[in-house]
């Protein structure tokens, strides 16, 4: 689960980690409060930033300065009124614009082969890291955590030497230190700070009064660990869920959408795998990965049609059952209900086996659904269905 900036930052605080003060509004009139708030208290200039779930916001016009009331007014308006990557932006970050000196990158991710924290760290701040991985590896530093010990202090000064934060080596090092504390606190995947940013605190001098601050903060919680921390919950962010997710989610079916035209609905993780595998070996492809789990009753089959046909890119749909718990009946139930509510004709293939198979053959005769005996037919029959219902 991704969570917007302002809520990544106040887990940031929540670790004791050095981010400057900030305000979400959603209009422009609660923007210019905003900023009128900073710039009395002795702001020069305000940042007003998009709070939308995607990177590169700077790039598509998403972060801009503005030095007045008005002008924090105006700019919170023409950032409200815009998409970016397709996504409206509905609500804004106001805090004091930083004075940058210099910006750095820092992450902390899970790093499965070595199985643990990996900390990523270069002086190459601000822009797009990828594309910095690609063009110098050499200029990203990288180390991981002990898993038990964490972070250590040699580790953490050496790490932040080697960044170019010599000078911000203490905080650099409790920074990096917070980071990998984030990670464990709220079993996040990945936490980034780009920029951590040197800053010139107001008022000071060319060379006085230098601070090392997180600029931008971006958090990725771990779904499955979610039940861990119900308090996170409400960090998801409502407005960016797409609907289908959000119906998977509440019928707790495993679902990722993909770009093909083959509706895939399986019961297992590993049989999904090896049904999309299938698809794509009769030439087709899969329009989704869909668990409906163990044990699914009638209701949860109509559930995982809906967000299957919920893709207008569905032009035939491959149901792929393995009886165990799983009662072969009560999906081919599932499915007659599911077809009798469905509002667009959708060619379907249906393989059951195991558990009240024969049974669940007998019903879906009867509704006249195309059945199959083996997955490579059932395959087969989805790819022909759906070339037929394309041309
Ligand atoms: P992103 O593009 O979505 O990653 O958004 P960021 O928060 O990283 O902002 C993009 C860029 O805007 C940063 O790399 C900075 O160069 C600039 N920026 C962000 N905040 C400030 C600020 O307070 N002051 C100044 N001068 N620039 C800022
Ligand atoms: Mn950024």
């Amino acid at each position: 689960m991704k969570i917007q900036e302002a809520d990544a930052k106040a887990l940031l605080v929540g670790q004791g980690l050095p981010v400057p003060g900030w305000e979400v509004a959603r209009t422009t009139a609660e923007a210019r409060a905003a900023a009128e708030r900073f710039l009395r208290s002795g702001a020069d200039r305000v940042v007003i930033k998009a709070q939308v779930l995607v990177g590169g916001r700077g790039k598509a016009g998403g972060v801009k300065l503005a030095g007045s009331a008005d002008e924090a007014e105006a700019v919170a308006g023409q950032i409200l009124g815009m998409e970016i990557k397709g996504i409206p932006v509905r609500k804004v970050l106001v805090a004091e614009a930083a004075d940058i000196v210099k910006e750095f990158y820092l992450s902390a991710v899970v790093d499965r082969a070595a199985r643990r924290i990996l900390l990523m760290g270069s002086a190459e701040g601000g822009v797009e890291i990828e594309q910095v991985a690609v063009d110098q590896p050499e200029a990203i530093r990288r180390t991981h955590a002990h898993p038990y010990l964490g972070l250590l202090d040699h580790q953490a000064r050496q790490f932040a030497f080697s960044m170019g934060l010599g000078a911000h080596w203490k905080t650099a090092a409790q920074i990096a230190r917070g980071l990998v504390a984030t990670m464990l606190a709220h079993d996040a995947d990945l936490v980034e700070i780009n920029p951590l940013a040197i800053i010139r605190d107001p008022g000071a001098d060319r060379h006085g009064g230098e601070r090392l601050v997180c600029l931008d903060a971006k958090i990725t919680l771990d779904d499955s660990a979610l039940a861990r921390h119900p308090g996170l919950e409400e960090l998801r962010d409502p407005d960016e869920e797409d609907p289908a997710d959000r119906e998977a989610r509440k019928a707790a079916i495993s679902f990722i959408k993909l770009d093909g035209t083959i509706g895939c609905m399986v019961n297992g993780a590993g049989l999904a795998m090896t049904t999309m595998d299938l698809v794509k070996r009769a030439g087709g492809e899969p329009a989704n990965f869909l668990d409906i789990g163990g044990g699914a009753r009638a209701d949860k089959v109509a559930a995982a049609m809906r967000i299957i046909l919920s893709d207008p890119k569905v032009s035939a749909i491959l149901v792929n059952i393995f009886g165990g718990i799983t009662r072969g009946d009560e999906v081919a139930h599932g499915l007659i209900e599911a077809r009798r509510q469905q509002e667009r004709d959708v060619p379907m293939v249906v393989r059951i086996v195991g558990t009240n198979a024969p049974e669940a053959d007998v019903l879906l005769r009867e509704a006249r659904f195309e059945t199959a005996g083996s997955l490579d037919e059932a395959a087969a029959k989805a790819v022909a269905a759906s070339r037929g219902a394309v041309a």
